[in-house]
């Protein structure tokens, strides 16, 4: 089994993204530069730390854009956290979120935000709820959200049902990186990872079989292996 090292940085140009890390069940936390634009993926439980030791309180107030993939705990943990925070150091520039149309966790973590601090919050924020792959602009930073497969059990722990789940290719000058989020191997996935400029792929199926939750190792290498560069995540540890 690979055990991934966090974090994991790449940089090239006025592009780079840092993956504070991604494990399985815990948390994902990514935060991307483009030029003098932040950008936070999956914000899961710690991202406000983890920012918080990467740069100061006054870029902090700077994100601008905040993109979901779905609904899981490990993906959105942190959310309510990072809201508050700029709630209290009163941040004035907008934030946009944007996520999956159907991601239910994340509408209440903003209606919840919405309604406990009603007009005391200081910042706009705008919701993009995504429901096709429609590329589109956003800071400077092209978005192309893309769907991909991942199910969840019901209570029963044997059936099993797709939750609103998108991978973003966000395109900066001219690179590209590719962030599948959680995924079975699924074509859209294979077909925006293929020649980017980094694709991160998640490997959080334990076993050699296929599912439709997550990917094997060797799905995972082989989408990570058509693109230029390729970071494997969210491997259980
Ligand atoms: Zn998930």
């Amino acid at each position: 089994m690979l055990h991934q090292k966090y974090p994991l940085k790449w940089n090239k140009k006025n592009f780079s993204i840092k993956i504070f890390c991604s494990i399985p069940n815990i948390a994902t936390g990514i935060l991307i530069k483009a030029g003098k634009t932040y950008l936070v993926v999956d914000p899961g439980d710690g991202i406000l730390r983890d920012i918080n030791k990467e740069i100061i309180p006054k870029k902090i107030l700077t994100i601008s854009d905040l993109f979901i993939t779905h609904g899981h705990h490990d993906h959105i943990g942190g959310a309510w956290s990072l809201l508050t925070y700029m709630r209290v150091m009163n941040k004035k520039t907008p934030l946009s979120i944007h996520f999956p149309a159907g991601c239910v966790e994340i509408e209440s973590i903003y209606n919840a935000f919405k309604k406990v601090y009603s007009k005391t919050i200081p910042y706009q924020i705008s919701l993009n709820v995504i429901t096709g792959s429609k590329s589109y602009k956003s800071n400077g930073v092209t978005i192309k959200p893309f769907p991909v497969i991942h199910k969840e059990y019901l209570n029963d722990g044997v059936t099993t049902k797709q939750v609103p789940a998108l991978g973003y290719k966000f395109t900066y000058e001219d690179l590209n990186i590719c962030y599948g989020g959680d995924t079975a191997y699924c074509t859209d996935l294979v077909k925006n990872a293929k020649g980017s400029d980094l694709a991160i792929i998640e490997a959080g199926h334990d076993e050699d079989t296929h599912d439709e939750i997550h990917m094997t190792l060797k799905e995972a290498k082989s989408i990570g292996q058509s693109a230029r560069e390729y970071f494997l995540v969210h491997v259980p540890e």
